[in-house]
């Protein structure tokens, strides 16, 4: 049989970095895969709530986050793992395009991402006035125009957070019906800054350095426009969860990763952190992947050597 490490952590971002940082100072002879090191945060401007920096670039913050891990001695391998199986018992075999590899227990960090809408000037404006994380970005928005995209109860609650800042905030949905819960829904038309534009849909978004506008077609205009400052895209999120299915392990409706409080999941030696899961009350952030990530290496030392 091949070299049988303690622990294989799969996802690079704050969620698996944190992880090995943890495992590195358990001394769990670990490996960790990020086919694009640093997740998200390499979308992420500035980020202004991680504690100790009051605004930190995301590269920035995942470059020391990186070389904090590194410096323990693990590389991060940036490769994609293809797929996972249990062999012999207790044993986890992850496959990549240029090997196997073998440990006694996995962390499952590739996290989620927002899922996109794939039309005209949305990548070209992400972070020029399109966002995906209203906790983030809201306060550049300050006494702006802005949408949020969507009829959920994400959406909803974004609309209500941005009316904190923006002076004007557009919820324009392409259905008739909004999905979010009734109580979301008087809140929002109880706000004098919302306006509800509903069986809406945004085509296009324009703008020269930043955003400018949006281009929205319905029944009734056919094809109209709104001057506006900000796009807020809330049509949910896709987490990466191929692989944990493989292994049986259970996730809820919205393919979120069942954890337990310590991040252990339905499937023994199987730990899951970050984007990925249902912990943290899914307040889905930098700072909670983090604290998932450092729990979850707790728990794989635990379980591999206090048994
Ligand atoms: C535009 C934007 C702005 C944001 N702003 C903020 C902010 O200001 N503050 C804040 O706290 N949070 C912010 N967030 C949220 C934050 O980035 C996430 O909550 C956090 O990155 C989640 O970390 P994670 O490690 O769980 O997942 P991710 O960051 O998604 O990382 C997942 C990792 O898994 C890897 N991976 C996936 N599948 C595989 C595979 N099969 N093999 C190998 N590797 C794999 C990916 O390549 C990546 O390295 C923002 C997010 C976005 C998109």
């Amino acid at each position: 049989m091949d070299h049988v490490y303690d622990l294989i952590i799969i996802g690079s971002g704050p969620a698996g970095l944190a992880a090995s940082i943890y495992a590195s100072r358990y001394k769990l002879e670990h490996l960790l895969f990020g086919a694009e090191n640093g997740g998200q945060m390499n979308e992420i401007y500035e980020i202004e709530n991680w504690p100790g920096d009051i605004s930190v670039p995301g590269k920035d913050l995942i470059g020391r986050f990186t070389a904090h891990a590194e410096n323990y001695g693990v590389k991060v391998q940036r490769e994609s793992v293809g797929s996972v199986r249990k062999i012999d018992g207790d044993i986890f075999e992850i496959e990549t395009a240029h090997g196997k590899y073998q440990a006694r227990s996995l962390i499952l960090a590739m996290g989620a991402e927002y899922r996109r809408m794939n039309i005209p000037g949305e990548k070209e404006f992400t972070g020029r006035g399109v966002s995906y994380c209203a906790t983030c970005d809201a306060m550049f928005f300050r006494d702006k125009i802005v949408c949020v995209i969507g009829g959920g109860n994400s959406a909803a609650v974004v609309a209500l957070e941005l009316t904190d800042f923006a002076k004007k905030v557009y919820l324009i949905h392409q259905e008739e019906r909004l999905s979010a819960e009734p109580l979301w829904l008087d809140k929002l038309y109880a706000n004098s800054k919302i306006e509800v534009l509903k069986d809406n849909d945004v085509i296009e978004i324009k703008g020269a350095d930043k955003v400018e506008k949006v281009i929205l077609e319905n029944p009734v205009n056919d094809r109209t426009f709104l001057e506006l400052d900000g796009v807020f895209i809330e049509v949910g999120t896709e987490p990466g969860v191929r692989l944990a299915r493989k292994l049986g392990v259970a996730t809820d409706d919205g393919s979120y990763i069942k954890v337990n409080p310590d991040m252990s999941t339905n499937v023994p030696g199987v730990f899951a952190a970050g984007d990925i899961t249902t912990g943290s009350n899914k307040f889905r952030q930098v700072l909670t992947a983090t604290s998932e990530g450092a729990i979850a290496a707790n728990s794989a030392y635990k379980s591999l050597k206090l048994k």
